[in-house]
């Protein structure tokens, strides 16, 4: 019983939905929220009661942040900036975040998750446009080049990450990735469809608009 413990999967099991924190478990029978899908602690098998307004608002809001792993000042930083761009503020929101150099990194196959995109990355392991960025929250650009260096790529959480990437497919239609040369490629900015969170980010943004 003691996997069911790992901090990590009990945010998922608070949300009551996957937040894909623990890269391969996530998609086996072993994932929590196939297992135990109701809220961990002592009353956890009391059934979620149905949640309205800003209890509703705060779950969206924190079910995005946990995804992403940001503390709640970097999450609202995200916020200010996507409401300054021109556009909806919450499809902005959300396309801020797609474009961290973490998440592209995970995307594409040389992390299980991004939580292990961002240890690869801090390492000093990744490289956009041949030069090395080690800042995971790097915003990406349209024609970023990214790679690893010979140490990354000969790490063996890497390639069983690669490995099983390659084996899953379905890159997202922004990205495209060379499976040859192990070298990924941003072809353009994600679009809102193109963001597949289990998140309404309209409630987050009235959640901010509030305070
Ligand atoms: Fe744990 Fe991943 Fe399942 Fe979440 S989705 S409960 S992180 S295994």
């Amino acid at each position: 019983m003691a996997r069911y413990k790992d901090a990590v999967c009990r945010l998922c099991r608070k949300e009551g939905t996957k937040l894909y924190l623990k890269g391969e478990r996530c998609f086996k029978d072993s994932c929590a929220i196939e297992r135990r899908n109701f809220p961990p602690g002592q009353h956890g098998t009391m059934r979620r009661g149905k949640l309205v307004g800003y209890g509703l608002q705060l779950r969206e809001k924190q079910k995005l942040k946990r995804m992403f792993g940001l503390l709640e000042s970097q999450f609202k930083t995200y916020f200010e900036k996507a409401e300054k761009k021109k556009g909806i503020t919450g499809e902005n929101l959300l396309i801020l975040l797609e474009r961290r150099l973490d998440n592209v990194v995970h995307r594409m196959g040389f992390a299980s998750s991004r939580a292990h995109a961002r240890q690869v990355i801090c390492h000093g392991h990744v490289k956009v446009n041949g030069k090395r960025v080690d800042i995971p929250s790097y915003l990406v650009a349209a024609g970023d080049a990214i790679t690893l260096g010979e140490k990354g790529l000969k790490n063996l959480h890497v390639q069983s990450a690669l490995e099983s990437a390659r084996g899953k497919g379905g890159l997202m239609p922004w990205l495209e990735m060379d499976w040859e040369g192990m070298a990924g490629k941003v072809i353009s900015l994600p679009k809102r469809e193109d963001v597949k969170y289990p998140v309404a980010e309209h409630l987050i943004v009235e959640l901010y608009s509030k305070v």
